[in-house]
């Protein structure tokens, strides 16, 4: 077996680039709107360590990158989902 390169993505917080498989995908759907680890459309990541998810300026970043707005309660859920990735870190991913 050949191993592939990693796919690299840069986190939007930290700005620090990492494998794909680390990060956190969020998309802006066409239909569905905003999605975690799947979707099609406009794409943002962001790395698993606590300082970016939990950013204050997260949403802003999130907006910016995504050209869309967000609901207030996305960032509950959008911290919660990263929770539960964090606790199993085998699920979605
Ligand atoms: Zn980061």
């Amino acid at each position: 077996m050949t191993r592939k390169n990693p796919v690299m993505r840069i986190c939007i917080a930290c700005r620090k680039t990492y494998d794909r498989k680390n990060l956190i995908k969020i998309t802006k759907d066409h239909k569905q709107g905003i999605l975690l680890q799947k979707g099609m459309g406009r794409s943002a990541y962001i790395c698993k360590s606590k300082k970016c998810y939990s950013d204050s300026k997260i949403k802003k970043k999130l907006q910016k990158a995504l050209k869309t707005s967000l609901k207030p309660e996305f960032i509950d859920i959008f911290e919660k989902e990263i929770t539960s990735y964090n606790n199993n870190p085998n699920k979605g991913i």
